[in-house]
């Protein structure tokens, strides 16, 4: 039987460069290895890997498997999961960490069912049980009001993490590691799918899962205008993003990309500011790992105020103006 040993961070490359994904998973790992007593490894799978082996090695890990393709171009479910698997049979982890991005939850749960094992996705924090050495995965359920610990005995225990749950380790130029190249023969008769054209999502400013700040609007504000105004005005001020509850988005007021929640994006900013948005459970479910929530509602029934920390009654036209003018004032001091 084989043995199973260690953790391996399925990484990703954005431009060439180690996601900000792939070093979380890799801050979020790190302990878990050290815990066990075993290896941090790292599988970079991509046309061109370059420095972001080394960069894999500055953010914690022991080992990085480096597997370049001409057909790891763009990303292929098809392509990528003949990797994976064959490097994960080969490897034996304990624990295979991938990020709750479109490549994870495309590739985690393909792996999981060809290796005849768990997944739990959408993790936001991981241990390790010291008896067991099993695991412990713990995810928002109930729409983002409970959470639940999963753990399952059948290794490797395959996991997906939502963004900016893990911290990153602070990089570490010096930190030493070994750097392999496994060959795997990549059968292109198993690639189904043909990239035909890929449209960039047209970002202006910070993007809204990399943004510190987040003032969000719902469809309270009542129209289109408000997201380019005085919602934008308070973020800037913030040097943060714009984002909105989903009836903004249905409605058309804002791009679908802003939209926050279960069937939006899930972010989690230093400040979450929400305006005119009641707090449905939907909505909170991607916005819930805020660290600081400030709701501005006219309802003081509203379910946003108790889910934030900090609450404004009032209609958002006066209240979100004068927080702007107040905060400007307050950093130009
Ligand atoms: C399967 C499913 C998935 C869903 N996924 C998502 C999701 O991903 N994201 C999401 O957001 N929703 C999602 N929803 C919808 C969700 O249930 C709510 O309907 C939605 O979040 C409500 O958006 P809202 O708070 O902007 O609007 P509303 O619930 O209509 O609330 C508007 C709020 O604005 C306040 N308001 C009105 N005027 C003013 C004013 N002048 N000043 C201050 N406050 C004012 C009101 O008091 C009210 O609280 C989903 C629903 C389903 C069924």
């Amino acid at each position: 039987m084989a043995e199973y040993k260690g953790v391996i961070v399925y990484g990703e490359l954005v431009n060439g460069k180690l996601s900000s994904i792939t070093s979380e998973l890799l801050g979020g790992g790190r302990p878990l290895a050290d815990q066990l007593n075993e290896d941090l490894a790292c599988i970079l799978a991509s046309d061109a890997v370059g420095n972001a082996s080394k960069e894999a090695i500055a953010f914690g890990a022991d080992r990085v498997y480096v597997v370049e393709h001409p057909l790891l171009k763009e990303y292929q479910g098809d392509a990528h999961i003949q990797i994976a698997e064959k490097l994960v049979r080969e490897i034996t982890p304990r624990i295979v960490l991938m990020g709750q991005t479109s490549i994870g939850r495309d590739l985690a749960p393909r792996l999981a069912f060809r290796l005849g094992t768990g997944l739990s996705t959408d993790c936001i924090d991981l241990s390790m049980d010291p008896e067991t050495n099993l695991l412990q995965q713990t995810k928002p359920v109930y729409g983002g009001n409970a959470q639940a610990i999963f753990t399952s005995d059948i290794l490797p225990q395959i996991v997906t993490i939502r963004a900016k749950a893990m911290s990153p380790m602070e990089r570490d130029e010096s930190r030493k590691g070994e750097v392999t190249s496994p060959s795997v023969e990549l059968d292109p008769l198993a690639i189904r799918t043909n990239i035909v054209e890929k449209i960039k999502e047209e970002v202006t400013g910070i993007k809204l899962e990399d943004a510190p700040v987040i003032v969000s609007g719902g469809r309270g504000v009542g129209g289109p205008e408000p997201f380019k105004a005085a919602l934008k005005e308070l973020a800037d001020t913030l040097h943060g993003a714009v984002g909105a509850s989903r009836p903004p988005a249905d409605h058309g007021w804002v791009p679908e990309a802003m939209h926050i929640g279960l069937t939006g994006k899930i972010v989690a900013p230093d400040i979450y500011i929400a305006v005119a948005i009641s707090g449905a459970s939907q909505h909170i479910a991607g916005c819930s790992g805020s660290k600081t929530m400030v709701a501005i509602n006219k309802d003081p029934e509203a379910n946003i105020f108790r889910e934030a920390q900090f609450g404004v009654v009032g209609r958002y036209e006066e209240v979100v103006p004068a927080l702007t003018e107040k905060l400007k004032d307050l950093l130009a001091e």
